[in-house]
């Protein structure tokens, strides 16, 4: 069961856990990009820098970006191997060690019996990080490659450089499949932000945490108590057998996901709170809430496991 990440105890803070500087393909150096982020009021930032040989395997060190108000956690980009219709894998990992090993991946092009993603993503999740599937839309991923990664806690739900250069940004169809399937997987939205199109500040998490620093923050992360979004705020949800409640920033959709097709939905002007029944979805082994503001921006809840 992932932590209620409403009723956990600290703070929430905001981050981006995927950018890329000029270790790899992003426009900005390092310095820069943490600069940008904390100006524009984030709390921390993952650089996720292409780990291939093409850029060295980085592993982008930020320790010395950080400061009393923001915080950086150490990751990369993971590629290796093809997925089913023959390109390159992407995986997240966030908390790596500056010296993981890297795999025989030395363009963004697979390599034949070169380590497989399933793996790199086992061996990431085994040397301290939260591993995520990236852009299923636009890596044109198949349920069976989303199934292979076993060791990932999370899918990338929303990358806002995918929504921004090709309109397939989203990921909620390959996170739900694995869901029905009884996999505990959280959901995140990210930036993928290489500062060469209008491609940052526009998916974050909040992540609830003891403190922002990188210990606390990947603890976090690993244990679910965080929400996505591309705009509003979710203050609380209190869940009942019967009901939901939502607290958020100003909303005219509230949404409950779950298995299937049937849903709740509340629509209004300018919601603050809403109230939700379940009898609809009352045989779905999880749920999970939408939050839609006048502008159409969204927050996403983490699934919540209904206990048997
Ligand atoms: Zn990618
Ligand atoms: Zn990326």
């Amino acid at each position: 069961m992932p932590t209620n990440c409403f009723t956990a105890p600290g703070k929430f803070y905001r981050g981006n856990l995927h950018t890329h500087s000029t270790r790899s393909d992003g426009q900005l150096e390092p310095r820069e990009v943490c600069r940008r982020y904390q100006a524009e009021g984030y709390d921390f930032i993952a650089l996720t820098d292409h780990f291939v040989g093409l850029f060295d395997y980085p592993i982008t060190d930020t320790a010395a970006f950080r400061n009393e108000h923001f915080t950086t956690i150490l990751g990369a980009e993971l590629h290796t191997g093809a997925m089913e219709n023959g390109h390159l894998w992407h995986l997240l990992a966030f908390g790596l060690p500056v010296d993981f090993p890297p795999p025989d991946a030395p363009n963004f092009r697979p390599v034949k019996g070169s380590e497989s993603a399933a793996d790199i993503a086992h061996r990431a999740r085994d040397a301290g990080a939260f591993v995520a599937i990236a852009h299923p839309h636009w890596s044109g991923l198949t349920e069976a490659d989303a199934r292979s990664i076993t060791a990932a806690h999370a899918v990338e739900v929303y990358n806002h450089g995918c929504a921004v250069d090709n309109d397939r940004g989203e990921g909620f169809l390959t996170l739900e499949h694995l869901l029905n399937e009884g996999r505990h997987l959280n959901l995140i939205a990210t930036d993928d932000a290489h500062f060469n199109t209008p491609d940052f500040f526009g998916g974050w998490v909040k992540v609830k945490a003891r403190e922002n620093t990188p210990e606390a923050l990947l603890e976090a992360l690993k244990a679910g108590a965080f929400y996505s979004s591309t705009g509003p705020d979710i203050h609380d949800i209190r869940i009942s057998k019967t009901h939901i409640e939502v607290d958020c920033t100003a909303a005219t959709t509230i949404l409950v996901q779950g298995h299937g097709s049937p849903m709740a939905a509340l629509r209004g002007e300018a919601m603050t709170t809403g109230r939700l029944s379940l009898e609809r979805l009352a045989n779905s082994p999880w749920v999970r809430i939408t939050v839609i503001d006048r502008a159409g921006k969204r927050a996403w809840s983490n699934p919540f496991w209904v206990e048997d």
